[in-house]
């Protein structure tokens, strides 16, 4: 390994010269250099009276809805720096114990995501996902091919990358098949965790210099759960990551929105049509028009950093109005991060004639058009493609 993040990704620390990726990202590299507590950790500074068991969900939500603002406003101060967001003093029980008691309801009746397959998986029902009350990681360790703001400044960092096992999406070209799509819940043979547990791998990540704790899979939206549960259990602040294909409702959407400091979406297909064929996804919701809609929450908030990946033969009818719409509605606020790697793999290779749109890389004009397309938008994506 070598001694330097410098060394071993240049990128990692120029990228930080260029004024547009500053400003983008802000929020986020003050976290990461230790300058601003995480979000997760001013969500403590919020004290709540009730996120006990006797109250309604809706109860609950109200009382969510009203510390949220709260958070919100707080983090808007500790930006300016009219607060410290160090100095306040922690509450029990407070907004993340709120949050955690709501996401143990909506696993009840699981609508973590669009699919709103509303079984008890509490009780070990399973859901589109496969996925019962248990979280599965599959791997996790300091990445060093993520996105050049993701690796971190410091002598070691990496991103550090939790995998989760599963998925809501079954993306016929996947080239995470491995862990995202298992046939059954039998197939899901990773490690089984608890909130306890997955803290414990973010803060072992975290002292071992990881720049952020980056939740990917899979799909971390359907251990939604785990993943809120884990946090008052975590004690370093570091910045938190969703790196995620965005087909969740907006109740996760709002639970969230308090937590995450970098959103990494991926935004893959603009219409119905290619979504249901090839990510076999939107039978219940649009996948996008709920992906669409997710990208302008997260955008208010936290940095973001939009992933597209360019599929052949989707130029017209998916690349070009997907950068239309980020140029739109978010443009000014992200940065956009256009991927030439896709390659045919999962179950496109064994099945060519029934994807054949799909079935060879893109071309080195398509990856182009996409470049001069964004470029012609004025869309920020040089910087981290
Ligand atoms: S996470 Fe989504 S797919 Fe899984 S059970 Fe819940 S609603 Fe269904």
């Amino acid at each position: 390994m070598p001694s330097s993040v410098a060394s071993m990704r240049p990128d990692a620390v120029s990228v930080w010269k260029d004024t547009e990726v500053r400003e983008r990202l802000s929020w986020y590299r003050q976290v990461m250099i230790g300058r601003l507590p995480a979000k997760f950790m001013l969500c403590r500074k919020i004290p709540t009276q009730v996120e006990n068991s006797d109250a309604s969900q809706e109860e609950l939500w109200n009382e969510h809805a009203s510390l949220s603002q709260q958070l919100c406003d707080l983090v808007k101060n500790v930006e300016s720096g009219s607060e410290s967001g160090w100095s306040l003093k922690d509450h029990h029980p407070n907004l993340l114990d709120l949050k955690g008691a709501l996401v143990n309801r909506m696993l009840e009746h699981c609508n973590f995501c669009e699919w709103d397959c509303k079984v008890n998986r509490a009780e070990g029902k399973i859901g589109f996902c496969r996925l019962d009350r248990t979280t599965s990681v599959g791997s996790f360790f300091r990445h060093y091919g993520e996105e050049a703001p993701l690796i971190g400044v410091e002598r070691k960092g990496g991103s550090g990358t939790i995998f989760f096992e599963s998925c809501n999406c079954h993306c016929v070209f996947c080239q995470n098949w491995s862990i995202s799509q298992p046939k059954t819940k039998m197939n899901i043979i990773g490690e089984a965790v608890t909130p306890v547990r997955l803290a414990e791998i973010a803060e072992e990540l975290a002292s071992e210099g990881a720049a952020n704790i980056n939740y990917v899979g899979g799909e971390p939206t359907i251990d939604l759960h785990t993943i809120v549960n884990s946090l008052t259990h975590m004690s370093t602040s570091i910045p938190l990551i969703w790196n995620s294909n965005m087909y969740c409702t907006m109740e996760s959407m709002r639970i969230l929105a308090d937590l995450i400091d970098l959103w990494l979406p991926d935004f893959k297909f603009w219409r119905d049509e290619c979504a249901k064929r090839l990510m076999w996804v939107g039978a219940k919701a649009s996948y996008p028009e709920v992906v669409k809609r997710n990208h302008i929450f997260a955008a208010e908030h936290g940095s973001m950093i939009i992933r597209h990946l360019v599929m052949p033969g989707h130029i017209e009818c998916c690349t070009k109005p997907i950068l239309d719409f980020i140029s739109e509605t978010i443009g000014d606020k992200v940065l956009v991060n256009i991927m030439s790697q896709y390659y045919p793999s999962n179950m496109v290779p064994m099945n060519p004639e029934k994807y054949p749109d799909i079935a060879r890389y893109p071309s080195r004009k398509e990856i182009q058009d996409a470049y001069d397309y964004a470029r012609a938008l004025g869309l920020q994506f040089e910087q981290v493609t």
